[in-house]
């Protein structure tokens, strides 16, 4: 926005006194990112002032002018301004009430140069003086404004920063921001994700998208530059659909805090279920996540960490037969694991887990078989194989998001 600013005052082009209100108002403007681009200096004349004022609409949109609203016949700036924006000058009551309050405190008769100084341009905002009886005003016609200040140095500068910097600060064009938003997915690498989403990723500069890979699991992240948060939002619900088109079946939630297990833990809570488990090579992996969120109690009683043959039997009751036949790696174990897990506690949900987390074999299934069962009261248990590979902590940590995945597509299901 361009700016400029016209001193009024003869005692100015007479050189007995420094323009040095210009220099502060262009220091404060550009400080603000107004441009600058004119400093005028005009004597107590109408027509040369009109004069300057029309060669500023031409070039400015902000036009301040200092000086000339005092009490006496040659301060004209007032006048000069309401009859170029074709507007009348009305009393201002609460500059009344100041003025008729100082005369008084001083003993003074009321004059009519005192009531003139109440006067106001009609429609301006008005622009309070703390330290004097001239009134201060911004007056906004079609797209110019004018900010009418006093000459006294020590009326206007604190005028300027107190009063009207803020209105200033309106007008400017809100520089944009940028606004953020985290999408999950589960059950999508990071590469296959990329290609899906290729074009969406190299063709997007607002909002951009950008993927970022986590152990077993993967997160985009688009952000909107915008003026605020509701065109951003739009701009990201907008984007986020051409995402959901793609690669919507592996979502799981949003925010950078947010965890997998956290999704699940909410969605059993919401829908007032209950769940147990059953782990043999997570050794309790699974449900030491789920003590880690908080409210957590409301839908887990406790569970079964059931790592040996004999602790399946002792704690679980799986079946000798089912063992010997099937061996601990095996659906038919895994599917026991999960049901009678769910009997004995009677909740809503059970996982199981057993599976090689290495890095041996085990029953001659390699490392990194994992079978993963979901018993779920009123449906039929579903029991997944699963490969994963890498180091032990990997495997165990890998089942436990397999798992927590089966149970959140479960409940979206019911
Ligand atoms: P007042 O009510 O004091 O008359 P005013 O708005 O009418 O206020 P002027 O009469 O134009 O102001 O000027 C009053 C005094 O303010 C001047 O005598 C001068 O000391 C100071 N002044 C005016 N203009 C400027 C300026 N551009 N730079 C610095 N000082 C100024």
């Amino acid at each position: 926005m361009k700016a400029e600013i016209i001193a009024v005052g003869t005692e100015i082009l007479l050189g007995q006194v420094v323009n040095t209100n210009a220099t502060y108002l262009s220091q404060e403007l550009a400080t603000l990112g107004f441009e600058v681009y004119y400093h005028t200096v005009v004597g107590d004349n109408v027509e040369r002032l009109e004069e300057i004022l029309r060669d500023a609409d031409n070039r400015s949109q902000l036009v301040v002018l200092c000086g000339g609203l005092g009490p006496t016949d040659d301060d004209l700036t007032k006048d000069v301004v309401a009859t170029h924006v074709g507007k009348k000058l009305i009393l201002d009551p609460t500059a009344m009430d100041k003025i008729e309050q100082y005369i008084r405190h001083a003993g003074m008769p009321m004059s009519e140069n005192n009531r003139r100084q109440a006067l106001t341009i009609e429609g301006s905002i008005l622009v309070e003086n703390p330290n004097g009886l001239a009134v201060g005003s911004l007056v906004q016609n079609q797209n110019q404004n004018y900010l009418l200040l006093p000459g006294p140095p020590g009326e206007l500068r604190p005028m300027f920063y107190e009063k009207a910097l803020p209105l200033l600060k309106k007008m400017l064009p809100q520089p944009d921001q940028l606004y953020s938003r985290v999408m999950r997915f589960y059950g999508i690498g990071e590469s296959l994700l990329v290609t899906e989403l290729d074009e969406l990723i190299r063709t997007q500069t607002n909002p951009t998208v950008a993927p970022y890979a986590k152990t077993n699991e993967v997160t985009l992240r688009i952000t909107a530059k915008a003026v605020n948060e509701d065109i951003a939002n739009h701009m990201l619900d907008h984007i986020e659909e051409k995402i959901m088109e793609k690669v919507g079946t592996y979502f799981y939630g949003y925010g950078d805090n947010n965890s997998l297990g956290n999704v699940v833990v909410q969605l059993l809570i919401q829908n007032n279920k209950t769940i147990t488990s059953a782990e043999s090579l997570t050794a309790g992996l699974f449900q030491s996540m789920l003590g880690d969120i908080s409210g957590v109690s409301k839908i887990f009683k406790g569970g079964f960490v059931t790592y040996s043959k004999e602790a399946k039997q002792k704690l679980l009751n799986i079946s000798p037969e089912i063992l010997k036949e099937h061996g601990v790696v095996s659906a038919a174990c895994a599917k026991e694991m999960s049901e009678h897990a769910r009997n004995i506690l009677d909740t809503d949900y059970s996982l199981s887990f057993t599976g090689v987390a290495g890095p041996e074999e085990l029953e001659g299934h390699e490392s990194g078989t994992v079978w993963i069962s979901l018993a779920c009261k009123g449906s039929e248990t579903q029991t997944k194989l699963y490969h994963f590979n890498r180091d032990r902590s990997y495997i165990r940590q890998s089942a436990v998001m397999a798992g927590l995945d089966m149970v959140r597509r479960s409940i979206l299901k019911c």
